[in-house]
């Protein structure tokens, strides 16, 4: 049988033997969505959780709906709502698995919270997790963390959290005083983090937190909102979290501001110094609400930035 005869073929090469039912995706679904690639001797994985639909009113803060959709239609994107996607990484250094972020759990859009498949289809295993790292605390980042009912979905993991984020969001003065609007993510924060509180672990930027991973300070879009460097060997990568949302916005437009900025002037700032960085230095970024596999590099462009996708490889 020609089945039993491609299976004896891939053994005489060393490969696994998947059986061919169970190596396909249905007719009409879309591959799995996961990407690997390195930095050094690092293993990334980006593992995209869905998207959410957004209306382009109201969702730049500073410009005019009809250049926002001039840029959207420049990038041959809707000119009704954007998709914002999410992807998180996955990072296998030393025999760990370090997490940055989590995506929307089960407390997102119905068109996102697909990231457990497709950790799972990229082959990890949460009780696998030693550590997740986080960014900041807007909820796409974190609700990954704990389900709704209170499950937590890595067992085995510690939480990463930046100091200036943590003392922002766990501050009931804060809270109290912000805007209704706003409550509902604060209580989000308590949500996801209530149940662990003693044993999160608060970081400073500016020290490694683990061997080639160093938090960088880029308030604007949260108080603590935090970029991540990553070094091995020669090999470096900016991890830069929500520096912008979507590029063809605000890479294109670093001045221009979404509603989640909660500092709009301070996110601007923090963006322009950020991409001019990884611009001049040619180095590779990866940004959570770019086009998945949301991965590329920075070309400078008149007054703002284009971002230049990776090509996807087979060579990991
Ligand atoms: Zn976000």
């Amino acid at each position: 049988m020609a089945g039993a005869g491609a299976l004896a073929a891939t053994a005489a090469l060393g490969l696994p033997a998947v059986p061919p039912a169970q190596a396909q995706t249905p007719a009409g679904g879309q591959a799995p969505g996961f990407y690997r690639y390195k930095v050094g001797d690092i293993t990334l994985t980006a593992i995209n959780d869905g998207f959410a639909k957004r209306p382009l009113e109201g969702f730049v803060r500073n410009a005019e709906l009809s250049d926002v959709k001039k840029a959207m239609a420049g990038a041959f994107l809707s000119q009704d709502a954007l998709n914002i996607t999410f992807t998180t990484l996955a990072i296998q250094q030393g025999g760990k698995l370090t997490l940055i972020d989590t995506g929307n759990g089960d407390s997102g859009a119905p068109t996102s919270g697909t990231w457990m498949a497709n950790f799972r289809a990229a082959g990890f295993d949460p009780k696998d997790v030693s550590t997740v790292i986080f960014s900041h605390f807007h909820g796409d980042h974190i609700n990954g963390f704990r389900l709704k009912n209170g499950t937590a979905v890595f067992p085995n993991a510690e939480a990463m959290v930046p100091s200036a984020e943590w003392a922002f969001w766990m501050d009931d003065a804060k809270m109290n005083a912000a805007p209704e609007a706003m409550k509902g993510a604060f209580a989000g924060v308590r949500r996801v983090f209530g149940p662990v509180a003693k044993d999160v672990r608060q970081f400073e930027p500016g020290k490694e937190i683990l061997p080639g991973i160093t938090p960088i300070a880029a308030p604007g879009h949260t108080p603590g909102h935090t970029v991540f460097a990553l070094s091995s060997g020669d090999s470096r990568m900016m991890i830069m979290s929500d520096t912008t949302n979507h590029p063809a916005l605000f890479v294109r437009n670093p001045d221009w501001s979404a509603v989640f900025d909660m500092d709009g002037p301070q996110a601007a700032a923090t963006r322009r110094k950020l991409l001019d960085m990884v611009s001049a230095d040619r180095m590779q970024v990866a940004f959570y609400h770019a086009p998945f596999p949301a991965t590329g590099f920075i070309a400078k462009d008149g007054n703002g930035f284009e971002m230049v996708p990776v090509q996807w490889s087979p060579a990991i």
